[in-house]
């Protein structure tokens, strides 16, 4: 296991970047037209009018709010059955224009597109998560299955360029998940909740570390809410007294969703 802890991008490779947006033309990772930057601005535009952060979310699970729940800033879901996570942020929905590059960066497994969309993050949420009071950014960690099939956790990779305070400590050490053999969880909420639980532990060195500290968690997908509502269990069971989600697309509302797991 390495020493370090926090990787934030290294000098030369901040450089080399800056370089590489400014003197080569690059393909918007949206509608792929070529220019500067790895988003255009209409893109990025789109994403500013259209993204969830102009929504009426759930401040706790950032799913879109019915009319009726609008005046609360709370889903019915979330009041009858509180998830253990206290806020959650998403940049856009799970059906919007930064799928299609997340499954570039994913399952095609182009880095360039994992870069792209933390600099579309950056620009456009960075100033509104400026002021978030946390100590530690957590990437949810992949089965040991996923991570060889895929070899890199697409978590961590996005969210080691996102730009957040200094005394936030990034790190993909700190948050593990055991490696049982993974079994499909099926459609059921029910049966999401028993393969899920158990499934995540905190290093034991940390464990003194984070105590009555808030901690953001990040993933790509929330879908509903599963794995991150298991983890803030975790965590919170471990001492944490504040967890904050980022996520990059949130799934909207499954139909059946009766309960938060
Ligand atoms: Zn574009
Ligand atoms: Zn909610």
């Amino acid at each position: 296991m390495a020493q370090y802890t926090q990787r934030p991008m290294r000098f030369p490779e901040n450089i080399l970047q800056a370089i590489c947006e400014r003197f080569l033309p690059t393909a918007c990772i949206v509608c792929q037209q070529f220019q500067d930057y790895s988003i255009c601005n209409n893109c990025l535009g789109a994403l500013r009018d259209d993204g969830l952060f102009n929504y009426q979310c759930c401040y706790q699970c950032g799913i879109t709010l019915q009319p009726e729940e609008i005046s609360q800033q709370h889903c019915a879901p979330c009041q009858i059955s509180e998830p253990y996570f206290d806020e959650t942020y998403c940049l856009d929905r799970y059906t919007g224009i930064l799928q299609e590059p997340l499954h570039e960066f994913k399952y095609q497994k182009r880095i360039a597109f994992g870069h792209a969309l933390s600099s579309t993050w950056n620009a456009l949420f960075s100033m509104q998560l400026e002021n978030i009071d946390a100590s530690y950014l957590l990437p949810v960690p992949l089965s040991i299955q996923k991570l060889s099939q895929r070899g890199f956790n697409q978590s961590w990779e996005i969210a080691k360029r996102i730009d957040c305070r200094k005394y936030i400590q990034k790190s993909p050490y700190i948050l593990q998940r055991h490696h049982y053999p993974e079994h499909q969880a099926g459609s059921s909420i029910e049966n999401r909740h028993q393969s899920i639980r158990g499934m995540f532990y905190i290093q034991e060195k940390y464990i003194e570390k984070i105590q009555h500290k808030t901690v953001i968690v990040f993933d790509d997908v929330m879908t509903s809410g599963a794995t991150l509502n298991e983890i803030a269990r975790v965590l919170k069971d471990n001492g944490v007294s504040r967890v904050i989600n980022w996520v990059l697309l949130r799934a909207a509302r499954p139909i059946e969703r009766a309960q938060h797991v």
